[in-house]
């Protein structure tokens, strides 16, 4: 534990491991006024507290005596709330942001200013195209049973991101999918205007990577210029193409992570009668905040039963899509309503039925490729 008797100003920076290093690092070669950077986390408890680390409790008897300079937290991810929501505390100490890029890239740091007036949004998921390529059988977001081509409208999506920007201070990490995004011609022109909204988001592009090493240089060069994390599923016809595809994103100097994947799952009953706050409870996909037509929901399942209802003949109707453009809501509400469970999580049984991954098209796919079977 950091001892804090000191009457030294300090910058306290929020400790997430290498990152935060490096920040510290930057900080201290920095041309701009900041007092000497140190670790803090938001423990309470002195006694779990890590060595040159600083406590919350010892941070915030610091910021009472006027001895804190700045706080900076750097790059969250989808975990931006939980640190930020507890510095808001630190009342009257200016509170910054590093993005990721930010933190390595060899240019001067540039911070954002940390509002108290709005919340930040955690994550946000887009689809750029509705369909894909590779077919995954029971595909979370039911893109092989989309029978045609379906991008959304690039205007659309900039009001979209207007709106987000008038409810929310920032958003952690914003992940472009589908379906497969590199379908989409517009690609490039979907990832600047985010960039144009929201610079200080960790960005990631999310592909099946069939199309990745034929990515036109226009794209690769936006990629790298705007710090776009590819964000790789790696399916088992791809498995073989690993090395090709990590030579390819190295040579190329783009930031990327590359996951496995050889199970899926279904959790989805049709008749409902589930524990929906224990579903919901349990339930990894609720953090990947779906927006969609000027909807946001926990999750994608909202409109994965839009497709279910109309191919299969569902009539399942629930109160999980959050409509951002009601000029009623706030940022705050939003945030509430997302931490909550919706009507629809009673459609999800807590538990989930992994199998084997599979290819199945339109033509082949069935109802029971989503249903939990007893
Ligand atoms: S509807 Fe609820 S339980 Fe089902 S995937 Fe979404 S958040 Fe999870």
């Amino acid at each position: 534990m950091l001892k804090t008797t000191g009457d030294e100003m300090i910058t306290a920076v929020y400790d997430k491991g290498t990152l935060s290093e490096i920040l510290k690092k930057k900080l201290e070669e920095s041309s701009d006024s900041f007092a000497p950077p140190v670790l803090f986390n938001i423990t309470e408890n002195d006694d779990l507290s890590l060595e040159n680390v600083m406590s919350f409790t010892a941070l915030k008897e610091k910021a009472v005596q006027g001895k804190v300079n700045a706080v900076i937290i750097p790059d969250m991810d989808k975990k931006v709330r939980l640190v930020i929501e507890r510095i808001y505390e630190l009342e009257s100490v200016p509170l910054y942001y590093a993005s990721l890029n930010q933190v390595v890239s060899n240019k001067e740091l540039e911070l954002k200013n940390i509002s108290r007036d709005k919340p930040w949004l955690d994550v946000m998921e887009y689809h750029v195209a509705d369909h894909c390529n590779m077919n995954c059988k029971g595909c979370g977001h039911c893109a092989n049973i989309i029978p045609d081509a379906e991008f959304p409208d690039l205007n659309n999506y900039k009001n979209e991101l207007i709106r987000l920007k008038e409810l929310f201070d920032g958003i952690g990490l914003i992940r472009l999918l589908g379906g497969e995004p590199l379908l989409n011609e517009e690609l490039k022109e979907f990832i600047t205007l985010t960039r144009q909204y929201f610079p200080f988001s960790n960005l990631h592009v999310v592909t099946n990577g069939i199309l990745l090493t034929e990515m036109p240089d226009r794209l690769v060069q936006v990629l790298h210029d705007e710090c776009v994390t590819v964000d790789i599923s790696l399916y088992p016809p791809m498995h073989e193409q690993e090395n090709r595809i990590r030579t390819y994103l190295k040579d190329k100097e783009l930031l990327f992570m590359i996951e496995k994947i050889d199970t899926f799952f279904r959790r989805f009953t049709p008749f409902g009668g589930n524990d929906a706050a224990k579903s919901f409870a349990h339930c990894e996909s609720s953090r990947n905040h779906l927006m969609n037509k000027g909807r946001i929901a926990s999750c994608a399942m909202p409109y994965s039963i839009e497709i279910l209802n109309r191919k299969y003949g569902y009539s399942i109707e629930h109160n999980a899509w959050i409509d951002l453009f009601d000029s009623s809501i706030s940022g705050w509400e939003i945030n509430k309503r997302l931490d909550l469970e919706s009507s629809l999580c009673t459609y999800c049984r807590e538990e989930l039925q992994l199998y084997k991954w599979e290819q199945k098209d339109a033509q082949n796919a069935c109802e029971s490729d989503w249903i939990f079977t007893e």
